[in-house]
């Protein structure tokens, strides 16, 4: 049955709903896996089930895909720009009736960026905790935003906060597509994704030369990118024969130069068409000062200059009494926060460097080091004593199954169980459950053959 609201959205002959997809034109664009999820959720399917039951009839393609580890893995892919990107966009628009799903992937940049993707989307689904919850405010609730499956983008614009690619509650990375239909919680705990703790992985966050300027370029790249007017691979190329018209030779020299590349780099893409990573873009973009409008847009360019150089470290940044009181409330409130953020974090967000923070607000830097420190071993220590449980637990099931609970057994158990007894301690621990469940049963043969007796 079709809900009355909903019917209007029902193209004649079309077997899914015609969802609207959200954020287009906007740089909080939607993704497709995430316009999929969103979908199934209209249905009151599974995601999963949407594509092995429903998609493969649209797009038989897709069957060969319809495994557990395409789901948990390789399902990134659909936000990318190959096949597979290709092929879901086609079964959901066939599905839908819609023509604009391309766009929530970054099939429209399939002729500029190198046709194995690889670096291009990152290795696994990251979100910003903000979005999510600023989204479930709203009674449309959350989307899943395309930019945040980009490799290069490590930070939120919006909030100035790192992606998050762990739940905060189990500490679970998230599937490519969830089992359940419900964007902005936790597939495994199924608590919500915008919960701020300090379980996410700090190693994950790349930090990002030059402040948030990667984000934004990338920002207007995804909120341009349903509007092209012209192929972007002919875009970038009449941009950088203006740039090379327009800047004098010791300038272009300089340039490369200054953005890694060789000095003859620009003929490599004018010469040979070679393909462009999402990165050297906005190298370029950045270098020239110039946004994704001017390049890839209506916007005149109007190219003469470089942009100031601007050298790590050599950057000064004009620290005024608004980023002082910034960096001063937002350190202030890290601090009292049950699951503290880390200091980069913070500095992130203020716009600032650490060494400012250290520098103006030693002693609250101080606190926040030490909340860091004790909550960080307050869950170590809650982690061990819940996998010391759960390892008890799993050797005497063994056990009492009336098998040997030998290392390799309770091993795969554990890994089944997000642990391995190779994790620091664990090792030991089980050696002495497992004396102690020997002695215990030595000690029960004992009795009993002392009853006997
Ligand atoms: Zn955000
Ligand atoms: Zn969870």
């Amino acid at each position: 049955m079709i809900p009355a609201e909903r019917s209007q959205d029902l193209k004649v002959g079309t077997v899914l709903y015609g969802l609207e997809p959200r954020g287009l034109g906007g740089p909080a664009r939607e993704s497709l896996r995430g316009y999929l999820v969103r979908l199934a959720a209209e249905h009151a399917l599974r995601p999963r089930d949407l594509v092995a039951r429903v998609l493969v009839q649209l797009e038989p393609s897709i069957s060969p895909w319809a495994y557990a580890s395409f789901f948990a893995r390789h399902a990134l892919t659909i936000d990318g720009i190959g096949v597979y990107a290709e092929t879901f966009a086609r079964a959901l628009g066939g599905g839908t009736g819609r023509r604009d799903l391309a766009s929530l992937s970054m099939l429209p940049w399939a002729s500029l960026l190198p046709p194995n993707g690889k670096s291009l989307l990152a290795r696994r689904p990251r979100w910003c905790p903000e979005c999510l919850r600023a989204g479930w405010a709203t009674p449309d609730g959350a989307h899943w935003q395309l930019r945040w499956s980009l490799a290069a983008v490590s930070h939120c614009s919006d909030h100035g906060i790192p992606l998050h690619d762990r739940c905060g509650h189990c500490g679970r990375l998230q599937p490519a597509l969830p089992r359940h239909p419900t964007i902005g919680y936790c597939d495994h705990c199924l608590s919500p994704l915008f919960d701020l703790t300090s379980t996410n992985s700090q190693e994950q966050v790349r930090p990002t030369p030059g402040g948030l300027e990667t984000e934004q370029l990338i920002d207007e790249l995804v909120a341009i990118q349903d509007g092209l007017a012209r192929d972007p691979k002919e875009s970038w190329l009449s941009f950088i024969d203006e740039a090379v018209a327009s800047l004098g030779k010791g300038q272009r020299a300089a340039l490369c130069r200054r953005m890694g590349f060789q000095p003859r780099a620009f003929n490599a893409w004018l010469q040979r068409q070679d393909r462009v990573s999402i990165g050297a873009i906005v190298r370029v973009c950045s270098a020239l000062g110039c946004g994704a409008r001017r390049v890839f847009g209506e916007e005149p360019r109007h190219l003469s200059s470089l942009v100031p150089q601007q050298r790590a470290g050599a950057r000064r940044v004009r620290h005024d009494e608004n980023v002082r009181s910034l960096s001063a409330r937002l350190l202030h409130q890290a601090v009292s926060q049950n699951a503290p953020p880390s200091l980069r974090d913070v500095a992130s967000a203020a716009g600032v460097s650490r060494g400012y923070l250290r520098y103006w607000f030693d002693d609250q830097v101080a606190a926040l080091t030490g909340a860091r420190r004790r909550r960080v071993e307050h869950l170590r220590q809650a982690r061990t004593a819940q996998r010391l449980e759960l390892l008890r637990v799993l050797v005497t099931d063994v056990v009492a199954s009336e098998q040997f609970p030998g290392r390799k057994l309770i091993e795969s158990a554990a890994r089944r169980h997000g642990f391995s007894l190779l994790d620091e301690g664990m090792l030991e621990i089980y050696r002495r459950i497992v004396a102690d469940l020997l002695q215990a049963g030595r000690s029960l043969e004992e009795d009993t053959s002392n009853e006997t007796r």
